[in-house]
């Protein structure tokens, strides 16, 4: 039979009648991305590159779900014979309450990214703070330990991921904007023990949960370095940035989680302040890469996986 390569959405209703949905598909979908949305997702292409430079017999296929619909789909994963899913926006704090057990990274971010299947189990792990590592080193040619990082969002599922990167690696400065500040306030407080340390630096205090109000900003951003846009604002071209040209300096460093559109707001705004910035590609590819090594226990084909973006 001549094979299908899949380039479908598939939904809630296609898991539930799968042999029927997935009839035609060879080879089969074993893995997968489930988010809402999910149409703009790189992983698929990234993936499934890298299933074929390593030559291993299954598909990477994308999954529209729903926020109610998670708590159905994913026992779902243990019927079909699925080696794992990545999760995006909006689930990854959710899945971290549905599933059988949580690795070091995904307990530590209290969100969970990949799901790999063991002996039936749903295993949850969290690679963004470490693809946000590596892609902060990439991109910027610095590490975080030795920055001052702003982190707008961080009360969500890649924020939470993000901030706990930065305390371990005992950064010098975090403080954490959110929309909902209450989030912010309560993750400051959870990470406040790794911030202890004796670092010496200005008068500004070394952890702080701030509002999101230009009077605040402005106030944080003097100190400084790297900020980072955790939320989904710039996934849709009429978004406004996260946070204004005016408020922004020279000496920023601005990372934009968001990957599609290539030049989201704040990345254009980080231009009209003579800013350098990077969008989320390299943090995608990384995250993709550390995915793939959790569920098939080797090195993930990163040169594969980043040609497949280009
Ligand atoms: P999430 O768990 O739903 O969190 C969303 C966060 O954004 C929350 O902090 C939320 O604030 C905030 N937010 C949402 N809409 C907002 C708005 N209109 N104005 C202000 N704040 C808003 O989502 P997520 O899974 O963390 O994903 C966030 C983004 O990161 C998505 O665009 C995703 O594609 C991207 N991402 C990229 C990579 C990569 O590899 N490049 C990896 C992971 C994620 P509240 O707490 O107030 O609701």
């Amino acid at each position: 039979m001549k094979k299908k390569r899949t380039t479908e959405r598939y939904t809630l209703a296609d898991l539930e009648n799968w042999r029927e949905a997935a009839r035609a598909v060879d080879p089969l979908i074993r893995l997968g991305v489930f988010g809402d949305p999910v149409a703009h997702s790189l992983s698929p292409q990234m993936q499934n590159a890298a299933l074929g430079a390593c030559e291993i017999d299954m598909q990477y296929g994308r999954f529209h779900i729903r926020a109610n619909e998670l708590r159905s789909a994913l026992p779902f994963l243990r019927e079909l014979d699925f080696i794992g899913v990545n999760l995006t926006v909006p689930h990854k704090i959710a899945a971290f309450a549905q599933i059988d057990e949580a690795d070091e990274s995904a307990n530590r971010a209290g969100a969970v990214n990949a799901i790999s299947l063991r002996d039936k189990k749903l295993i949850g792990s969290n690679t963004d703070g470490e693809g946000f590592l590596r892609a902060i080193r990439a991109e910027f040619s610095v590490d975080l330990r030795d920055l001052r990082v702003l982190i707008v969002g961080a009360g969500g599922g890649t924020g939470q991921a993000i901030a706990w990167q930065c305390a371990l690696e005992n950064c010098e400065r975090l403080v954490l904007v959110n929309r909902t500040l209450e989030k912010a306030q309560a993750l400051a407080e959870r990470l406040r023990p790794l911030f202890a340390g004796p670092r010496v630096l200005g008068p500004a205090a070394r952890l702080e949960a701030v509002p999101w109000d230009e009077a605040a900003l402005r106030a944080q951003l003097a100190d400084v370095d790297l900020i980072v846009n955790a939320t989904p604002l710039g996934m849709n071209s009429s978004d406004p940035t996260p946070i204004p040209a005016r408020l922004l300096a020279p000496h920023h460093m601005v990372f934009d989680v968001v990957y599609g559109p290539t030049k989201t707001s704040f990345l254009r705004a980080a231009d009209e302040a003579g800013a350098r910035g990077a969008n989320g590609f390299s943090m995608l590819l990384h995250q993709g890469a550390l995915s793939f090594s959790f569920w098939f226990d080797r090195d993930a084909p990163i040169e594969a996986m980043r040609k497949a973006l280009l």
